[in-house]
């Protein structure tokens, strides 16, 4: 049984629960470590439309009600970001990282440039394959710099880009000299202590496959490199959405411990 869920919105951001709900819904599934990592408010020049009020203004209360809770026993509690990499505000992200007492920071990659890799406006707009090619190869050596960083604990949902095209993503995956690239980004996460998110919010998509895909699973197993639970939950239905299926995938690369983070540092869980 998975014990953490590391990955978890609230309505501050754009879910559709608050801290609280989203807590009881963790104690209702057993889990014994419950982490939110709401969205990091976006440096100026970048908006999420789907958030919805002024993330800036709200986040504080975020960091309040959550720690208001590290005193909770069952399920504890741990106070994460999900940081948004944008690698042209180094200081922004910097002086965010570092403003609150995080347990821990997920690295999100979603946005390559000023391109938002998650907006359906940007796929299937009559770009080539050979584009799409270039956008993932650009992901991956996005995805190295921001393990590099020193910022993050956790890369969040390490092939979120292929959310708008699991078909051209996978293509692209088989191609000669694709893997490499994803073996320089889970090489980084093995030296420099980075964990590989395992997310089941892939299985709530059509493509219904886990960030990541098998091969980038495969390999992350081979280089040793440690796992992290997350459900990228959005409402209190996706908390430790489908854990033990996750779970099943994860041991068949060979898996048998998650690490969650305390005040930054990994501690280890069987599943
Ligand atoms: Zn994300
Ligand atoms: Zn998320």
């Amino acid at each position: 049984m998975i014990l953490a869920d590391m990955h978890n919105h609230t309505i501050i951001s754009h879910g559709e629960a608050t801290v609280a709900q989203m807590y009881e819904a963790a104690r209702a599934r057993g889990l014994s470590w419950y982490g939110f990592s709401e969205h990091s408010p976006l440096p100026p020049g970048y908006a999420c439309p789907l958030y919805h009020g002024d993330l800036a203004e709200d986040f504080p209360r975020y960091i309040e009600e959550v720690s208001g809770l590290k005193d909770a026993a069952s399920p504890r509690v741990l106070l994460g970001m999900e940081l948004d990499w944008i690698p042209s505000r180094m200081p922004y992200m910097r002086e965010l990282a570092a403003r609150w007492p995080f347990d821990y920071v997920i690295g999100g990659l979603h946005f390559l440039g000023s391109l938002a890799v998650g907006s359906p406006k940007n796929w299937g707009r009559g770009e080539s394959e050979e584009e799409r090619r270039a956008r993932f190869a650009a992901y991956y050596r996005e995805m190295t710099r921001m393990v590099r960083s020193g910022l993050m604990n956790i890369a969040a949902h390490p092939d979120f880009i292929k959310v708008r095209c699991p078909e051209s993503f996978h293509a692209w995956l088989d191609m000669p000299g694709s893997l490499e690239l994803v073996r320089e980004a889970l090489r980084a996460m093995s030296e420099c202590g980075v964990a590989l998110e395992v997310s089941s919010a892939g299985l709530r998509k059509d493509f219904a496959e886990p960030y990541p895909a098998p091969a980038i699973m495969r390999m992350a197993a081979e280089l040793g490199v440690s796992i992290s639970f997350g459900s990228d939950a959005h409402s209190t239905a996706d908390v430790a959405f489908a854990f033990e299926r996750l779970a099943a995938y994860a041991r068949s690369f060979g898996y048998s411990h998650s690490v969650a983070f305390q005040a930054r540092q990994p501690f280890t869980l069987p599943f």
